[in-house]
């Protein structure tokens, strides 16, 4: 498989996760893709970027991949949704990346974080790089929605040192509307990173009008503690970041009117979950 000329010349880091990247892996076959997907050896990434502070503990690598099944009307990351608008990286190549951040990673406390895009689409390459990550001595954190956590064996899970888990909504109708998909498989993984005792960080992405019932949230906040596993929730606050890649892709986006939710409006989400004992940032 070799990756095409545009993929090449377009460099794997990036300032932030928004600029927008697109087709850089078009011109990877079908069938490629398949045992890309297959195999692990070979991963479409948006980017790489440094010195992120809130992907985890310490100050992280975090690698975006592309690929997602989640249609989140939020979405700050939409050039993500589909793998082949990512560079083809080998995994060697993308071992190397993350070899030359190695021993700042470990000064700073940090470590490697995987984020996309959802990164469970590309499980294999994620578990490999992972794999690799531990064996140089880094941490290592998933930030996923969730939905295919059912793709990771036990021994997978002990690749992974900490899971930042995306819960959209509690409500199941509500879930669809958001995303697209069903609830209940982000649920069961949740429950089974809790049977395993792996350490969860939540993140909430809180939109006005959209994610901030309160009824919602209070079963939200009552289940997340009820796991016993979660060591903090960040609560996010919608911004308009990435609306200007909707457009350029041509995408309906029925958010162009959102504000950021009130000071009051996060205030009082941080204290719902805060009434259930859990750590909120
Ligand atoms: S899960 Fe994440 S990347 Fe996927 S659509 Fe939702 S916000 Fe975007």
């Amino acid at each position: 498989m070799s990756e095409n000329l545009k993929a090449e010349q377009v460099s794997l880091e990036a300032k932030d996760p928004f600029e927008l990247r697109v087709d850089l892996g078009q011109h990877v076959s079908e069938t490629d893709v398949h045992r890309a997907l297959a195999g692990g050896d070979m991963g479409f990434i948006h980017s790489f970027t440094t010195g992120s502070t809130v992907d985890g503990p310490g100050v992280r690598v975090v690698a975006w991949l592309t690929g997602c099944q989640f249609r989140c009307l939020y979405c700050h990351n939409p050039d993500t949704w589909r793998m082949t608008n990512g560079v083809p990286v080998t995994l060697e190549k993308a071992k190397a990346q993350l070899r030359k951040y190695g021993h700042g990673l470990k000064m700073m406390k940090g470590g490697l974080t995987i984020s996309g895009g959802e990164p469970l689409m590309q499980d294999r390459f994620v578990i490999k790089l992972f794999t690799a990550a531990q064996t140089m001595g880094i941490h290592t954190a998933l930030d996923s929605n969730g939905y295919l956590g059912s793709r990771l064996t036990d021994a997978d899970l002990e690749k992974i040192d900490l899971v930042l888990l995306d819960i959209k909504s509690w409500d199941s109708e509500r879930h669809r509307r958001l995303t697209g998909m069903d609830i209940d498989p982000v649920l069961n993984f949740a429950r089974r990173l809790s049977s395993r005792r792996k350490p969860v960080w939540l993140r909430y992405v809180l939109v006005a009008g959209l994610t901030d019932d309160l009824e919602d949230i209070a079963q939200t906040a009552n289940f997340v503690a009820s796991l016993g596993n979660v060591e903090r929730v960040d609560v996010l606050p919608f911004h308009q970041m990435g609306a200007f890649k909707w457009k350029q892709l041509g995408i309906e986006y029925k958010l162009q009117d959102a504000e950021p939710p009130s000071k009051e409006t996060v205030e009082r989400v941080c204290a719902q979950f805060r009434g259930e004992g859990l750590k909120v940032y």
